[in-house]
């Protein structure tokens, strides 16, 4: 499109080297930027970090160069423009964005800058991007042969099944239609395979290429543990793990609800830590003021919502601390990325336990969704659960989540301490009839809780009530403590052997794959009660 081949890549790394200051592209980039250069779509899949802003700037200063004029880049939050227009014009590149922050006045400048052809880049929301008026706007750039590329960023967020739905994304296929020829390129960070679809069809982006990175982040370290007590696993966790002499490392702790992170906050302000809450309840400007002393700030952590992070680009992040469960794997992926984007050692931390699966199952279970659209979302809650109840490398489920084969890490708690598994298929067993004879016995299903009573032979008002000490299964796994028949629970509903009925008191049914289990078709590991793994692993030398 502006030169022929070699000589395109040639002025690529010229203006990353003039405009940049760097040396080489990294990965993928120098295909990339050929390719969008030279007028081709392109959909862009590469972990935080890996240098997307690039992708798109850089064809953008080389087809602004070669006459074809503005670059228009959608991105969905306001920090981030600002700190990318900031960027580009300290870098001698003419930029603006357009949003909800500039007064109509200043609006209009930018506008006028815009149609005298005196900008290379434009950032602007997506909501306003789509409005009949400026595409009225880029019309007349388009007539004049002065609309040069369209960089869709954070493209995830037009896909219902992610985690960051945002329907003003839909409507972007505006571009396509109304300005055929304009090429585009479509960014993200995180995408399954079912999110990777939906930007496509939603896009129209199927003539496409496709580059796709390793989702790989080396560096971080994945470490998944059973919930007890949250709040006072997560503060020993910031203690031994992130706590210096000069004192502690920025993070950031995801809790569920705004309560939460409240109180979370406090308490780890409380313990002599420096914690700062975010959510959207807390009003624009105090949000805004958190963020900003986030990012500027040494050694602060920020107690949040998933409200928090997009965007955000703090590079020594040490670690990313779950205390609740996400809904999904790209939710997970996405959070932990923010960990760690200097390239240096850091942590994805997270608690969960049989609390948290309930909650999920019974956020969609609630939802005003269409049945299939729940199937959908079970479905990426399962996958979610099955990674945190494996006992082998994270790090390889993660990255088979989005399609790429790898070999065991050395970089996940399961990699650094297996843990020691015992055959829980008879307990598994168990349980399953317990829960299929109460029933039975009794016309209703039971909780969690019950069920343990039964099989551990307690003697409880409820269970004197319904006679379930008459039971053939009242007693018969006393073997097992508490905490292994939660574990054991947690297990058998990941693997669609036990159904949680969030409508019915939480109560517990036998699915699907139960029958395999009854049958001696499938066995079912469980991890040894921690005193054991902790004596083998001293054994072992660790
Ligand atoms: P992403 O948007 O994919 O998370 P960014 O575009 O913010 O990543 O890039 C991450 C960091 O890497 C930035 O500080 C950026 O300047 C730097 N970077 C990107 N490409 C290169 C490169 N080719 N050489 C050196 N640094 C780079
Ligand atoms: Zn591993």
């Amino acid at each position: 499109d502006i030169s022929p081949d070699g000589e395109t890549l040639e002025a690529c790394a010229g203006v990353l080297q003039e405009v940049f200051g760097y040396d080489a592209f990294r990965g993928p980039q120098a295909d990339i930027v050929r390719h969008v250069s030279e007028g081709g779509d392109a959909l862009v899949l590469m972990p935080t970090g890996g240098g997307k802003s690039l992708c798109y700037q850089i064809p953008a200063i080389a087809r602004a160069r070669a006459g074809h004029g503005l670059t228009v880049v959608v991105s969905p939050l306001i920090a981030l423009m600002h700190d990318q227009v900031g960027a580009l014009i300290e870098a001698g590149v003419s930029a603006a964005f357009l949003n909800s922050s500039l007064t109509g006045e200043q609006a209009q400048q930018i506008e006028k800058q815009m149609l005298r052809g005196e900008l290379t880049l434009l950032y602007a929301a997506p909501e306003r991007l789509t409005t009949p008026r400026f595409l009225a706007l880029l019309d007349s750039l388009h007539e004049r042969g002065k609309l040069s590329l369209f960089a869709i960023d954070e493209a995830h967020c037009v896909s219902q099944w992610g985690h960051d739905f945002r329907p003003e994304y839909r409507a972007l296929v505006v571009l396509h239609e109304r300005f055929a020829g304009v090429p585009r390129v479509a960014l993200t960070a995180t995408a399954d395979d079912l999110t990777r679809e939906d930007i496509v069809t939603h896009l129209q982006l199927q003539d496409a290429r496709r580059f796709v990175s390793s989702f790989d982040r080396p560096n971080i370290r994945y470490t998944i543990v059973e919930k007890k007590d949250g709040s006072a696993q997560l503060m020993r966790f910031i203690r031994d793990e992130h706590t210096g002499a000069q004192g502690h490392d920025a993070g950031i702790v995801y809790c569920q609800s705004r309560k939460r992170v409240e109180e979370v906050a406090g308490m780890l302000n409380d313990a002599g830590f420096n914690a700062l809450p975010y959510h959207a309840g807390l009003d624009a400007a105090l949000r805004q003021r958190h963020q900003d002393r986030f990012l500027r700030e040494e050694g602060l952590i920020m107690v949040a919502t998933i409200a928090f992070g997009m965007g955000i680009d703090k590079p020594d992040v040490r670690f990313v601390a779950h205390l609740d469960m996400p809904k999904n794997i790209e939710g997970y992926y996405q959070e932990t990325g923010r960990a760690g984007r200097d390239g240096e050692a850091a942590n994805a931390w997270m608690v969960y336990g049989l609390q948290d699966v309930v909650n999920q199952r019974r956020m969609i279970d609630e939802s005003p969704a269409a049945d299939e659209f729940k199937q959908v979302l079970r479905g990426k809650l399962d996958a979610l659960l099955t990674l945190a109840e494996a006992s082998d490398c994270r790090r390889m489920r993660l990255l088979s989540y989005f399609g790429e084969a790898s070999t065991p890490c050395g970089n996940c708690d399961n990699c650094i301490s297996p843990p020691a598994l015992d055959d829980a298929t008879e307990s598994a067993r168990k349980l399953l009839s317990c829960i299929y004879r109460v029933q039975q016995s009794s016309g209703m299903a039971f909780g969690a809780g019950h069920l343990m009573d039964i099989l551990r032979g307690k003697v409880t008002e409820k269970v004197t009530q319904y006679g379930h000490d008459k039971l053939s299964t009242f007693g018969i796994g006393a073997d097992l403590s508490e905490t292994q028949w939660r574990a054991l629970m947690r297990q058998l509903i990941a693997r669609e052997a036990i159904h949680v009925d969030s409508a019915h008191f939480n109560t517990l049914h036998l699915a699907d794959a139960a029958r395999a289990i009854l049958k001696g078709e499938s066995q079912v590991w469980l991890r040894q009660l921690s005193e054991k793994k902790a004596s083998s692993r001293s054994k072992s030398g660790r």
